[in-house]
């Protein structure tokens, strides 16, 4: 069901204009409104999912395969040096628009952008418990 007050519900309806790369019953491809870099493109799912929590495992397939094909078109067709693939879930993850969407940000030496964290630090034990706990979880 779409989400009228969703922007990009909106976008894949073809309501609110937007710049696409790609389209097929299951997703649409557009240029970020505002880039990160030249070519920074999102894979928007058609159908409305908040985040990755409520995306099903057929979806999540389909979406890296075209992720795959769109990386190599950008490599092939911008020369980046690099891409990051970026996808956040909930505001403490930097989401901005609830509606699941994957960054793929092409890469250029001397780009001057940084998609990086701090590194921790965790004990053998800790870890072993963290993984322990997501182990059991699937
Ligand atoms: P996130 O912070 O992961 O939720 O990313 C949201 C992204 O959507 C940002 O990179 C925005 O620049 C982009 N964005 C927001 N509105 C639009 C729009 N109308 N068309 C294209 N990109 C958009
Ligand atoms: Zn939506």
């Amino acid at each position: 069901m779409k989400d009228e007050n969703c922007i990009f519900c909106r976008i894949a309806d073809g309501d609110i204009p937007s710049t696409t790369v790609y389209e097929d019953d299951s997703f649409t491809v557009i240029m970020d409104l505002s880039p990160a870099t030249r070519g920074h493109a999102l894979i928007i799912p058609k159908d409305h999912m908040d985040d990755i929590f409520e995306m099903d495992e057929k979806t999540a397939g389909k979406l890296f395969k075209l992720a795959v094909r769109v990386a190599k078109a950008m490599k092939k067709a911008l020369k980046c040096d690099g891409l990051n693939i970026v996808q956040n879930n909930g505001a403490i993850a930097g989401q901005t628009v609830r509606h699941f969407h994957l960054h793929l940000i092409p890469r250029y030496e001397g780009d001057g952008q940084s998609i990086l964290w701090t590194p921790g630090e965790a004990s053998d034990e800790e870890r072993e418990r963290a993984a322990q706990d997501i182990r059991e979880a699937m």
